[in-house]
């Protein structure tokens, strides 16, 4: 029987993660003989050999391909038998040959572990193992192609035992850019915090271990930065952590030695199990047990959740057998400023935090936070986009024009296309702080220089003020602004490959709208080109402006006033007897007079003040703080009850559109209180209201699709309730998946957004 041909053209990230071998070794299983290449899309393959095998060869690759690979696309041809003599893996070493997709760092791989704690191999409890289907990506990554001489393991030569198995096709660590060992790969050095070398290797790592159970503060070299660790159960010395961090309640993540000890203290889903198990590795927020509510109080304050990851590189697995016991495992950084990843800057940033630093010579190229994922709706939703994703791209339909998107101003990320592959960067943070800036702009020059994009056009923010917006400005390229809300949508959109036009549902903090408003709590008749707002809240003022998201009391002022003018400081409140008169009676003059006190249509702002309005929060120490009170205020209470609401026409321009009135809603709260109404209760019914407006106003439209987009769906009751609810109604609904709901998404949008409006 004639031998058959097939050419198989696969793309997608699948270089550098052992996927050659892997199609070495099914070829030699399967008896089939031709090669195996890389090219500048992915791989190409030709096999020869009988019918059936072949149809193995082509079902099992996707099914059975690593882990940490992401094919895109497979494309199968049959042509005439060439009589292949053997199968082999090309390479040519040519440029042109090797993908532009750099791939996310990934977390240790179960073979690499057994090695690690295996006595009788030569990589037993060395902190830097890894092989082609993990280890150090992107964090290490100078320039493309992938590889070792364009990465920071260069300055480390290979020893005889290392390249053999670097140059083996059979080998698992066959071209591991970062392959190393004892003898030939980075070390670990302690230091103190003048940097003076305590202890290398072991001994370093046995210091370590011992100052941590003794309470010390230890900065941790580690895959895209320092991170700070402290014994979670030493109280003193979090809280001395949170002093010298400048970090008063923002929760800290926790890394626990196992999954077995994630359990004594959270619930975990088996969609949780996996993620924490998943080559990124991430921080999963998990619901605390309910006996456990009152454990590690001062990593989370008032939280019902934990921030928990395990560990994911070498070194974290050596340390965390040693210790057993779950550690704060926090960025290394001063509250609002990115993460260190450089020694000597770590010394200098992080003196008076740190007593001492556990440091290494493969030097971090770039900087990479840990990602944060929560599940809603049985998925995982990313809320923060960084190590283990980044910065692996998102594929859109069409071929588009290069754009640089610069994204927005807190929790910022941009991107940059080539093609139909937009790259993401990692989380870069809230563009507040000259580092910060400074950080976000070395970062864009470093994309350019790895991606070398043709950017035709820069998009941004409509805000003037954010720096992220005056960077675009400098650039001297075509602009393209781009509201923020439509960008929202535009980025969930182009996350479920979404073209047509949709409702989309914006509900965040604050971005500028049309019209100088500000807007927040948005419906917007939305394509990936254009928007039309459709519907918003009923706008309140803000007294002070920005100071209201710091003091949530503001905004809870100012929706009495709104509802109740003058008599708002006479309320029999709770909350009111709680504030200083003083305080309170000169924040209604400001409302009065409209001094400082720009409206907004914001839900996050109305979040805010029903937060503080019910006695939950009084200040704001880190963003979004009032709005996750009031979500974990529920506990898990079940009602279908929902205050009064109004859907009203507004004339917004030349258009009429409806508007949510809250007014029976802070009416309810208020009757509730007097009854001395259980907060769960209200906070239920808050939640079911926004939820039943949305409905309310979805019907009104009547737009089959609907989107979902802004920060305030990283709330999981609001979001898994609002998607039932429009489900019911019959509307296909479309979350955020891989990129955040938040303004970490916002590039994205931008991108895809001015990329359409270039087009014509
Ligand atoms: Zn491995
Ligand atoms: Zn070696
Ligand atoms: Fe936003």
């Amino acid at each position: 029987m004639p031998k058959k041909r097939v050419r198989i053209n696969i793309k997608g990230a699948v270089q550098g993660v052992g996927f050659r071998p892997f199609i070495f070794n099914l070829a030699q299983k399967l008896n089939l003989k031709g090669f195996v290449s890389n090219n500048p899309v992915g791989v190409l393959i030709e096999a020869e050999g009988e019918k059936k095998p072949l149809e193995e060869f082509i079902k099992v690759i996707p099914r059975k391909c690593p882990a940490a690979s992401k094919i895109t696309a497979i494309d199968c041809k049959y042509l005439k038998g060439v009589g292949y003599g053997e199968f082999v893996i090309k390479v040519s070493g040519r440029k042109s040959e090797k993908s532009v997709l750099v791939l996310p760092d990934i977390a240790t791989c179960p073979q690499c572990l057994k090695e690690i704690f295996d006595k009788n191999n030569i990589r037993y409890l060395y902190p830097f193992t890894n092989c082609t289907l993990c280890g150090p990506r992107f964090s290490i990554i100078e320039k493309l192609p992938y590889d070792r001489k364009n990465t920071s393991m260069k300055t480390f030569k290979m020893c005889g035992d290392c390249r053999e198995e670097y140059d083996n096709p059979r080998d698992r660590r066959f071209h591991a850019q970062p392959n190393a060992c004892h003898a030939c790969g980075p070390q670990l050095c302690l230091i103190d915090e003048k940097g003076k070398p305590l202890a290398f290797k072991d001994e370093a790592l046995k210091l370590c271990i011992q100052a941590i159970k003794q309470g010390k503060i230890i900065a941790l070299k580690g895959l895209g930065g320092f991170q700070i660790i402290v014994d979670a159960k030493n109280e003193r010395s979090v809280r001395a952590l949170r002093e010298r961090k400048h970090r008063e309640e923002k929760p800290f993540a926790l890394m626990f030695p196992d999954i077995e000890s994630v359990r004594k203290f959270c619930r975990v889903s088996s969609t949780e199990e996996k993620l924490l198990n998943s080559a990124e590795a991430p921080i999963v927020i998990l619901e605390k047990l309910a006996i456990k509510k009152d454990f590690y109080q001062p990593i989370a304050p008032g939280n019902p959740c934990l921030g928990v990851m395990l560990p994911y590189t070498p070194l974290h697995h050596i340390l965390m057998r040693n210790l057993k016991i779950p550690i704060v495992a926090t960025s290394g950084n001063l509250s609002d400023e990115v993460i260190c990843y450089e020694d000597d800057e770590a010394l200098q940033r992080l003196k008076g935090i740190a007593d001492l630093f556990l440091i290494h010579d493969r030097r971090i190229v770039r900087h990479v936070d840990d990602s944060i994922v929560r599940v809603v709706n049985s998925k995982a939703m990313v809320l923060r986009r960084s190590r283990g994703f980044a910065p692996l791209g998102i594929q859109i339909k069409n071929e588009i024009p290069g754009i640089l998107a610069v994204g927005a101003h807190l929790k910022n990320t941009f991107a940059v296309n080539i093609k139909n592959h937009v790259f993401i960067s990692q989380h870069i943070g809230d563009l507040e702080t000259k580092q910060t800036f400074e950080v976000y702009k070395q970062t864009i020059a470093a994309f350019k220089d790895l991606y070398r994009p043709k950017i035709e056009a820069v998009a941004c923010d409509m805000h003037p003020n954010y720096l992220s917006s005056r960077f675009a400005q400098e650039e001297g390229k075509h602009l393209i602004k781009i509201q923020h809300h439509h960008a929202h949508i535009v980025s969930c959109m182009a996350e479920n490959k979404l073209n047509e036009e949709v409702l989309g549902i914006a509900w965040d903090g604050t971005g500028l709208g049309e019209k100088e408003e500000i807007w927040g709590g948005e419906f917007l008749s939305a394509n990936l080109k254009d928007f039309k707002r459709v519907g918003c809240f009923r706008p309140f003022a803000l007294p002070g402006g920005e100071l209201a998201v710091k003091e949530p009391i503001r905004s809870a002022l100012s929706l009495l006033f709104e509802v109740f003018k003058d008599k708002a400081v006479t309320l029999n409140l709770p909350f009111l007897k709680s504030i200083n008169p003083n305080l309170a009676r000169f924040i209604i003059e400001m409302l009065k007079k409209d001094i400082n006190s720009p409206r907004t249509t914001s839900v996050g702002r109305l979040f805010d003040g029903v937060s503080a309005l019910i006695g939950l929060s009084k200040r704001s120490f880190f963003e979004g703080q009032p709005a996750i009170m009031l979500e974990h205020a529920i506990e898990g209470h079940k009602s279908n009850s929902f205050y009064p609401f109004q859907i009203r026409d507004r004339i917004f321009g030349s258009q009429k559109i409806y508007e949510a009135d809250w007014e029976g809603l802070i009416k309810g709260i208020i009757a509730d209180l007097r009854k001395k109404r259980p907060v769960k209760l209200i906070s239920v019914k808050f939640h079911n209201t926004l939820v039943e407006i949305a409905v309310k106003i979805a019907g009104l439209i009547n737009m089959k699709k609907i989107v979902l987009s802004g920060g305030c769906f990283q709330n999981k009751y609001l979001t898994e309730r609002l998607v039932k609810r429009l489900k019911v109604e019959g509307f296909s609904v479309y979350c955020h998946k891989e990129v955040p709901p938040n303004d970490g998404g916002i590039s994205l949008g931008q991108l895809v957004c001015a990329a359409n409006r270039l087009r014509d």
